[in-house]
């Protein structure tokens, strides 16, 4: 598959989409999102364009009352994401211009950038980029709603299928450095949000001024070792500290998830202050709320050959 904007003939259109897509995973202030995308200012719920026939974005505030639960995130790191339409004197009418202006997007593929207002450290109201998503369907109730995947030149794998899980990058062009960095920094979104921004090992999550701090989305089979680059199963997140000694094998996973240590003896000597002993043959203790999303099985067995080789 293309990029989905090569589809959107609109040229307005497709700038602001391509600028929404490039904030995936930001979370910015109200303030400044008024000032680059059109409609913010104004319009809550769902923003179209006048005179455009599609919707450029949706807007969830948190009065609209979601968990985060509500967000599920898939191994390919899309999501799906349910959204209410908007009504008329309390009743769903799809026949508003708004509502009309999603349904035109599912009938055409185009995407929509989705915000959802988050609560953030002092005055001002913040907005997460959650990204770009292709409108489903409508359940009947909602809109379904579906981020764009890590890789997002691929569709999103449908929702009741769970990918073959494959260890590595299929061919050395898909690592290219661009590509690379792009499907990193979306990787690290998705892994962020299904660890809930907090260690795996240890479930420290720092959050200083309104956002996480010091925890890396690590990959199972690294990068330099051609591992996957768009699959979350491939990941895991860690604070910075046991990022550290897991890129030197000083510790993994097994099949069980349960943590293995090093046997070395002056690195056990070493590590006394380091929580890391403590977690010693015991469970994750953070880990992804879907099993669908828990890190995979031929990830850890290549991660636990190199343990056991160094
Ligand atoms: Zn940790």
């Amino acid at each position: 598959m293309a990029d989905p904007l090569d589809r959107v003939a609109d040229a307005s259109l497709k700038a602001d989409l391509e600028r929404i897509r490039g904030w995936n995973g930001e979370v910015l202030a109200a303030a400044d999102l008024a000032g680059a995308v059109r409609g913010f200012q104004g319009q809550k719920g769902i923003y179209r364009p006048a005179g455009a026939a599609h919707a450029l974005w949706v807007r969830q505030t948190l009065r609209g009352g979601y968990t985060d639960d509500d967000l599920a995130t898939h191994p390919d790191g899309s999501w799906t994401y349910r959204y209410a339409p908007e009504a008329r004197n309390g009743a769903t009418d799809l026949h508003l211009p708004t509502n009309r202006g999603l349904l035109r997007c599912r009938d055409d593929g185009v995407p929509v950038g989705v915000f959802r207002q988050v609560r953030g450290p002092g005055p001002g109201v913040r907005y997460e980029v959650l990204g770009l998503a292709f409108v489903e369907a409508f359940d009947g109730t909602h809109f379904v709603l579906r981020g764009e995947a890590i890789d997002f030149t691929a569709a999103p794998v449908p929702e009741e299928v769970v990918p073959v899980f494959r260890p590595f990058e299929p061919s050395p062009t898909a690592t290219e450095e661009v590509v690379r960095r792009l499907r990193d920094h979306r990787f690290g979104v998705a892994v962020r949000r299904i660890y809930h921004e907090r260690c795996s090992l240890c479930d420290v999550g720092y959050r200083l001024r309104g956002q996480a701090i010091a925890v890396d989305a690590a990959h199972i089979v690294p990068v330099d070792r051609r591992g996957n680059l768009a699959d979350v199963r491939n990941g895991i997140l860690l604070c910075k500290n046991h990022h550290a000694l897991f890129d030197h094998y000083a510790w993994t996973m097994d099949e069980e998830l349960t943590v293995r240590v090093s046997e070395d003896r002056e690195f056990r000597r070493s590590a006394a202050a380091n929580h890391v002993l403590r977690f010693e043959g015991r469970r994750l203790a953070n880990l992804p709320s879907q099993t669908e999303d828990l890190p995979a099985r031929e990830a850890i067995r290549w991660r636990l050959d190199e343990f056991a080789r160094a």
